[in-house]
């Protein structure tokens, strides 16, 4: 039965203070110490010139287990979120999606607008009923397209300007459409469009680029025919801590439902992500949801929790998946994932990964989801992707039970070990 939903409520059930994350040294990661991060935060609040108000946020923000809640569907934060671009997890079914245990997914509003089109959608009542999702649906609002198909858009004050890719049609994401289109999709969050920021960029650029894009958060605010959705808005800057901290305060004006990072994991180092995300965190507001967008490598995960960010999205567990990469804790694999095409593979009865109790690791050995693989057997993808979903599900999960016990600081070195060895 699909759900009852509506505006999403927020209430956090547990935060623990970021000055304790410092001092507990948790955030001391392969080549950057938590001191580095205390120091860059410092120079944020410096040259965004934060008030005092702000400041006093910055007591708020580390480790934190939040509710969302959209009418009857209910889940418990840090969370990764499935990516079913135009309209499904590529190769699994919403069963399979909601079975690992998932209440909120992603659709994109660039692709679902040109296939299938809104008329259907409007048809349907929404990406829920057409797909037959009974969780809740976020909506990418087309901004990372702005970036990742840059050659064949042109950008304005007004929006952004396509060929688009299935038959070279002329079509103009602005704002205001972007807001309509996910209120046909009948998204339960749904995103702004902004310019995500190229990478590099100069300093000028980078402002130039952010400040369009508040522009346009605003105008998408004031778009809405709708208010029984949830509307997050999106902080760029591009690598500059500065132009970060006043993106947000822009944002705040509009008083969203939600806040999300865009722009980072886009060719920088993770050391500098996690520079920026330290210099940015601080500033969003505590009550609101904080979505970290695109980011879902388990050690970013991690590190970002730590800093109190709520929700995760990337491609990266299912497209792993089609390519036979597949995450495993460390038990199974010292260095964190395996290949399942790798000759190593060949006789092996045992699971994916032992300490997994996804539906394939249950059921399906090695040898036979490597020979599937090298078959060419379209159930690999599935089987795969299942479990790749499981661990990232299992990860944010083992997490929330830490922070809620208290205990993960403790906890910490064990789960970096467990689910992200490359990082520790
Ligand atoms: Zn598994």
């Amino acid at each position: 039965m699909l759900a009852n939903r509506n505006l999403i409520e927020f209430s956090l059930l547990k935060s623990i203070e970021l000055d304790e994350t410092f001092k507990s040294g948790a955030y001391d990661t392969v080549d950057l110490k938590a001191q580095d991060l205390e120091n860059e935060f410092s120079v944020a609040v410096e040259k965004g010139a934060a008030q005092e108000e702000e400041k006093s946020l910055v007591q708020k923000v580390g480790p934190r287990i939040t509710k969302l809640k959209f009418g009857n569907i209910e889940l418990e934060t840090p969370i990764f979120m499935p990516v079913g671009t135009v309209g499904s997890v590529k190769s699994l079914s919403p069963e399979d999606v909601y079975s690992i245990g998932y209440r909120l997914i992603l659709g994109n509003t660039y692709h679902l607008n040109l296939r299938p089109g809104m008329e259907l959608m409007r048809e349907f009542g929404g990406l829920h009923e057409f797909m037959r999702w009974p969780g809740a649906i976020l909506t990418d609002s087309g901004g990372f397209q702005v970036m990742s198909l840059a050659k064949i858009r042109k950008l304005n004050e007004d929006g952004a300007t396509f060929a688009n890719h299935i038959n070279g049609a002329k079509i103009t994401l602005t704002p205001e459409n972007v807001v309509h289109i996910q209120e046909d999709i009948d998204s339960d969050i749904q995103m702004v469009l902004d310019e995500c920021t190229s990478y590099p960029a100069t300093h000028a650029e980078a402002k130039a680029s952010m400040e369009r894009s508040m522009r346009w958060a605003q105008r998408a605010r004031t778009a809405r025919k709708k208010q029984n959705r949830a509307q997050f808005g999106i902080v760029q800057g591009g690598m500059y801590a500065d132009l970060r901290v006043k993106s947000i305060k822009e944002l705040k004006k509009n008083d969203f439902e939600g806040y999300a990072i865009g722009g980072l994991s886009v060719g920088e180092s993770k050391r500098e992500m996690r520079r920026l995300l330290s210099a940015t965190i601080p500033f969003m507001p505590h009550e609101k949801p904080r979505y970290l967008m695109g980011v879902g490598a388990p050690d970013d995960i991690i590190d970002s929790v730590l800093l109190g960010i709520d929700m995760f999205d990337c491609v990266m567990p299912t497209r792993n998946a089609r390519n036979g990469s597949v995450f495993v804790r460390s038990k199974s694999a010292a260095n964190g994932k395996i290949q399942i095409k790798n000759a190593a593979h060949k006789t092996n009865k045992g699971p994916l990964d032992t300490e997994c109790s996804c539906y394939t690791c249950k059921n399906y050995s090695r040898a036979y989801l490597r020979h599937l693989f090298v078959a060419e057997e379209l159930l690999v993808f599935r089987l795969l992707s299942i479990h790749n979903l499981q661990f990232l599900y299992d990860l944010t999960e083992e997490m929330r039970e830490a922070i809620r016990q208290g205990k993960i600081f403790a906890e910490l070195p064990h789960i970096r070990k467990k689910y992200a060895p490359g990082s520790v």
